[in-house]
């Protein structure tokens, strides 16, 4: 498949034991090796969690090798935020995962922080920082959980480009129906910024639909059927979830998807599999 004009990026979160940094350090390490325009770490709102993210960012920005810390604005001040965009600047990082983020179950009003949404967040690093970042934002082509509705979670989708976003990453999907109309619903807007499916690999049902039903993702129902009726057969599993996504993935690049942002849950195996059926060259 031709991909030379595509953009694939590999998506991380940050380990918090020695053995979760020795397994990432290794799977970037082979997932760099496709040559990938770079790879994301996520965020979580509050405590420890964020000094991981700068870790994690801090060690793969160290290995010279293009890395999009994700930026949460949800409990936090706008001057914390400065701060931290400062921190990447400062580093050289140049593309940030502009999202509001989800407050941890049980955080009080108290701890919502300074903006409500990210296409604030989007205004505020654009005010601050001008141009410094090409910033990513979020999209949801079966809806945010939260919206009131499917025109209403795109009023809020275009708020974010008008802001400045200058792509998008999607949550996963397995419907690429779903992906196709929303790209053709931002099109009619006027949208025009690049939008990026983010690809999950199947390789655990439960954790899957635990995922999924946290996120809004939908798992079409025969798949589900078919996932669940092999129980604890995890080699079924995987090979089922691999034709799934590698034939999704394949029908987003034939129309027209200009990339794909793999959910790799750090474990390079699954990723790797479904690229290497794609037959994806690796852009030198
Ligand atoms: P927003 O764009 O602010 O949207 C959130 C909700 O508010 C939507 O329902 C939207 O319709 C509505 N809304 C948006 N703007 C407005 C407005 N101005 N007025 C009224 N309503 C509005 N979470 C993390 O905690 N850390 C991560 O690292 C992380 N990485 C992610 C990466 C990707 C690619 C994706 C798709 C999601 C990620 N998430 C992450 C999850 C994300 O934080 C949650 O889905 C969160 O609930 C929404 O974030 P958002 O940036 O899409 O928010």
């Amino acid at each position: 498949m031709n991909t030379t004009d595509k953009t694939f990026s590999f998506e991380l979160f940050p380990p918090k034991t020695e053995k979760g940094i020795a397994n990432l350090r290794q799977t970037v390490t082979t997932l760099n090796h496709r040559n990938p325009a770079f790879f994301s770490v996520t965020y979580g709102a509050g405590g420890s969690t964020q000094s991981n993210t700068f870790a994690t960012v801090d060690w793969i920005s160290d290995q010279n090798i293009a890395v999009a810390p994700h930026l949460s604005c949800i409990g936090s001040t706008r001057d914390e935020l400065i701060a931290i965009l400062d921190r990447y600047a400062a580093q050289g990082i140049h593309r940030i995962v502009a999202l509001r983020g989800d407050l941890p179950s049980g955080a009080g009003a108290g701890s919502m922080g300074d903006l409500n949404h990210a296409n604030e967040l989007v205004e505020l690093i654009r005010e601050t920082h001008g141009s410094t970042f090409h910033i990513e934002v979020a999209a949801y082509p079966e809806m945010h959980p939260q919206a009131a509705s499917f025109t209403r979670d795109l009023d809020n989708f275009q708020r974010k480009a008008e802001a400045g976003a200058d792509s998008a990453i999607t949550q996963y999907f397995y419907n690429a129906d779903a992906y196709f109309a929303f790209v053709d619903s931002c099109r009619t807007r006027a949208i025009e910024i690049p939008i990026v499916p983010g690809i999950m690999p199947i390789t655990n049902f439960s954790n899957l639909v635990r995922f999924s039903d946290a996120c809004g993702a939908e798992i079409p129902r025969w798949l589900r059927k078919r996932l669940e009726a092999y129980g604890d057969d995890t080699t079924s599993i995987a090979a089922l979830g691999t034709e799934v996504v590698t034939a999704l993935c394949a029908r987003l690049l034939e129309g027209g998807a200009p990339g794909l942002h793999f959910y790799t849950m750090n474990q390079a195996g699954p990723t790797l599999t479904v690229w290497d059926n794609l037959g994806l060259s690796t852009p030198s």
